[in-house]
């Protein structure tokens, strides 16, 4: 129960720290976000560059191996069979678009096509790949693209037999659904000649990611640019999704942070936490009446909640709580030190006068009380023997020996333990013997039915005795009538308290109430001046 609370609270404490919290847990996936998408889109334009040097390297091959299985067929002249049947050949392998015999001046000779024109292309570059594959970019008078032209050689003075490659199909598509990509894509040689490019017109070239990938396999290297916004759009329903999912992060965790503290607010303990820390738990004292006398022979402390407004909330209300808290110890803590600051001076010269204080079960937990007792106590106003720690028999105690045990230690400093409330429970008669306490007290719940109920004057009676018999003391509680009284005097009970003599007062009355019904016994100082005083005229008018 006391980490839950220590949590809440804490929570409670940092109540700024939320809002704090709810922005960072905001702006966490947007930056995360915007990280791994540009790590993305690094990714991606690296993926297209390698896959259009590996598909061009690819076509390549093909070109070449078609070459080599139609040179190992005999094809090595413009006259050789074959030329006529190889169209559907070439066609079926898909890329090839054009056979032909090319002259070692690079000059066409003759084609499948049938295309014989000498000026119709201009061979822009030319790569020996390998020693028998020569690659050449090659311009068409016709067309704006180029293409890639890979001759195998068929011997040395020979022409080369030579396919044609279309070079667009070795870009990369840079396109989302159907709109182009902002950026480009080319593919060129290694010596910088451009075998194709593609890109939106007016892209911009900088602010791109960019990323470049070369082969040697056959010399080309392909570049892919792209703006980050174009990756952007390509994530754009997973940023859709990041955004109503951070967008619930913050509204769930601005709901706490407006809810929590009001929740903590409603929350008791929280609630008398704080209340401890504002110093809000005041003593109120409750005469304790020689009924025989009719002097002052103490008060019971009682804790009232007085709220920042002045009103004042009675125990009933919160000692039930605070009870089964450890928040206990320290409220009877703050009231004994409210007592002392209150009464210790007046208690001081009334050495006769002695206060009680209510105590939990959990005081008697780890010597507790006789700690506080000692520490609080010991050099004050307050004597030891002017303390009287009532144990309520209402409530369990864990260890009777052990309570036994912390008792008798309060009482070897000095200090005198009663039963409260005796009677209401079932413990009263089994505590009183095996604790051995110094006072008992009759509950009201008996006082008040006094005259009217013929049991409760048994068990009053029976207490008596008890009491005569142990050599404890007894004081009534809740005396409200004369007639009480009156019965409480015929069977030899002196002490009492009760809305008869006074409710339990605040400390400015009971001290006002102290100072008039125990004036402090006169010191010697005092008495001797007054006496000075007094004969002073006498002696001047002898003298
Ligand atoms: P309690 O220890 O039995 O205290 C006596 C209660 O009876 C007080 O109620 C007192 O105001 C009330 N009372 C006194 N004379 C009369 C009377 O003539 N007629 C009636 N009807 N009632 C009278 P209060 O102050 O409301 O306290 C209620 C209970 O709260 C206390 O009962 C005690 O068990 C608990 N309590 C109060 N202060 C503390 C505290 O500092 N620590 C602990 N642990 N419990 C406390
Ligand atoms: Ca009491
Ligand atoms: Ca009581």
């Amino acid at each position: 129960m006391r980490a839950r609370r220590a949590t809440l609270l804490n929570l409670g404490k940092y109540k700024i720290a939320i809002p704090v919290v709810a922005v960072l847990v905001t702006a966490g996936p947007v930056i995360w976000f915007t990280s791994w998408l540009q790590k993305q889109g690094e990714t991606e334009v690296s993926v297209l560059a390698n896959w259009s040097v590996g598909i061009t390297d690819a076509n390549i091959d093909q070109a070449v191996s078609t070459l080599t299985s139609l040179a190992e067929r005999g094809l090595d002249s413009c006259k050789s069979p074959g030329w006529d049947a190889l169209r559907a050949t070439v066609l079926a392998t898909g890329i090839i678009k054009e056979i032909s015999l090319v002259a070692p001046n690079g000059q066409t000779l003759c084609a499948d096509t049938g295309s014989t024109f000498v000026d119709r292309e201009t061979v822009v570059t030319a790569a020996t790949a390998t020693p028998d594959v020569v690659l050449d970019v090659v311009q068409f008078s016709d067309q704006s693209e180029r293409m890639l032209r890979i001759r195998r050689a068929l011997g040395r003075g020979k022409p080369s037999l030579a396919a044609l490659i279309p070079a667009a199909p070795l870009l990369p598509h840079l396109m989302q659904g159907r709109q182009p990509l902002e950026g480009f894509a080319q593919l060129s040689m290694t010596d910088g000649t451009l075998i194709a490019r593609s890109g939106k017109p007016g892209a911009p070239d900088s602010g791109l990611l960019v990323s470049e990938a070369r082969s040697d396999r056959y010399g080309t290297v392909a570049k892919v640019a792209t703006t980050r916004g174009s990756i952007v759009a390509d994530y754009d329903d997973l940023r859709r999704i990041g955004v109503v999912v951070s967008a619930m992060f913050a509204l769930a965790i601005l709901f706490a942070a407006l809810l929590l503290p009001r929740r903590l607010r409603n929350d008791p303990y929280y609630e008398i936490e704080q209340a401890l820390a504002a110093d809000q738990f005041v003593p109120f004292y409750q005469p304790i009446i020689d009924m025989k006398s009719g002097k002052l022979l103490g008060a019971e402390v009682l804790a009232r909640w007085r709220k920042p407004d002045g009103s004042l909330v009675p125990p009933i209300k919160f000692i039930p709580v605070v009870e089964s808290t450890p928040l206990i110890l320290d409220m009877t803590r703050a009231l004994m030190r409210k007592a002392i600051h209150d009464v210790g001076a007046l208690l001081a010269q009334r050495p006769h006068i002695y206060l009680t204080f209510n105590t939990a079960p959990r005081h008697y937990t780890d010597s507790v009380i006789l700690n506080d007792v000692g520490e609080i106590f010991d050099g004050s106003q307050i004597h030891f023997s002017q303390l009287v720690l009532e144990l309520t028999e209402r409530c369990a105690l864990d260890n009777l020996s052990a309570t036994r045990r912390v008792i008798a230690s309060l009482q070897g400093l000095g200090c005198r333990v009663a039963m409260d409330d005796v009677g209401t429970g079932q413990n009263g008669l089994s505590y009183i013997l095996k604790l051995g306490v110094d006072v008992i007290k009759i509950d009201k719940l008996f006082v008040e039915s006094i005259g009217t109920d013929q049991n409760s004057q048994v068990i009053v009676e029976t207490l008596v005795d008890l009491a005569r018999n142990l050599r404890m003391q007894i004081v009534a509680e809740g005396v409200e009538e004369i007639e009480q009284v009156n019965y409480l005097r015929e069977h030899g009970i002196v002490a009492a308290q009760g809305y008869l003599f006074a409710p339990p007062l605040p400390a400015s009355a009971f001290v006002k109430l102290m100072q008039t019904m125990e004036p402090a016994a006169p010191s010697a100082e005092a008495t001797a001046a007054a006496v000075q005083k007094a004969v002073a005229p006498t002696n001047r008018a002898a003298a």
